[in-house]
């Protein structure tokens, strides 16, 4: 599989810097676009069809779906409407959640599904999307939310924790992953860090290593927030190979040698 990040600036969009959105492909296959939140729709215009992907919404906080009504308008004009419904996986309420994005009135939501085969995840219960196999996790953040463990074709894992606080879900879904993606929002240092929202460098850390994960990838770092101290707190806990993530970055997702 290869990942390609469209975006990675956590909670809001930075200067020249998307939010959440990445791109995951198995060879032979159109990809998947994992998350849609502002600006990310323009950096996917560069890497692929915005008629032929499917895709997968970890939750429907602003900052991860709301570029998806730009989608729409693509898709039913731009330069023809598209020749078939793309699929769309979220959680419960998604239809309405981008409609109500998408509408033009006040109090109206637009029926997304002459454009979208909407679909709500069920925790645990594995789908297959353009050849990878998408096992979603409920997780530990509000509104309702789900992490990814993605196997590809030749049984390479691919996780993503979607927005989490600390939960024994986010461990089991990176469970020995080839590569974790995982959020680290903010540090570890006191003050405005709320219970059950986000990780720290630490938390994030601890749950790659908890995990086994093979490979960790910080991401989700919140513009006001040091990245170099959230790197640093992470590779003070987890032993292997850690970065963070960057917009435009291609990631090759490869089983155990
Ligand atoms: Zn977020
Ligand atoms: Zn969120």
């Amino acid at each position: 599989m290869r990942l390609t990040v469209l975006g990675c600036s956590g909670s809001v969009n930075g200067p020249g810097a998307p939010c959440s959105g990445y791109l995951l492909q198995a060879d032979g296959h159109p990809p998947v676009l994992i998350d849609c939140g502002h600006g990310v729709f323009g950096e996917l215009q560069q890497h692929a069809d915005p008629n032929e992907i499917a895709v997968l919404l970890s939750h429907l906080h602003a900052d991860h779906c709301m570029d998806l009504p730009a989608m729409l308008v693509w898709r039913r004009w731009a330069p023809t409407p598209a020749a078939a419904r793309s699929l769309l996986y979220g959680p419960e309420g998604t239809a309405v959640r981008i409609g109500a994005g998408s509408s033009e009135y006040p109090g109206e939501v637009d029926d997304i599904t002459d454009t979208f085969d909407v679909r709500e995840w069920a925790h645990r219960e594995t789908v297959t999307v353009h050849g990878l196999q998408i096992e979603p996790f409920r997780v530990n953040h509000p509104p309702s939310t789900f992490g990814l463990r993605v196997t590809g074709p030749d049984g390479e894992v691919f996780a993503y924790s979607g927005d989490t606080g600390v939960c024994d879900e986010v461990v089991e879904l990176a469970r020995d992953a080839d590569i974790f993606l995982c959020e680290a929002s903010w540090t570890h240092a006191p003050g405005q860090r709320p219970e059950a929202l986000h990780l720290s460098g630490v938390e994030a850390g601890e749950v790659a290593l908890k995990a086994g994960a093979r490979s960790l990838a910080l991401t989700h770092i919140v513009p006001w927030s040091d990245a170099d101290a959230i790197l640093g707190e992470a590779s003070g806990v987890y032993p292997g190979p850690l970065q963070l993530v960057h917009q435009g970055q291609i990631i090759e997702v490869r089983p155990p040698l």
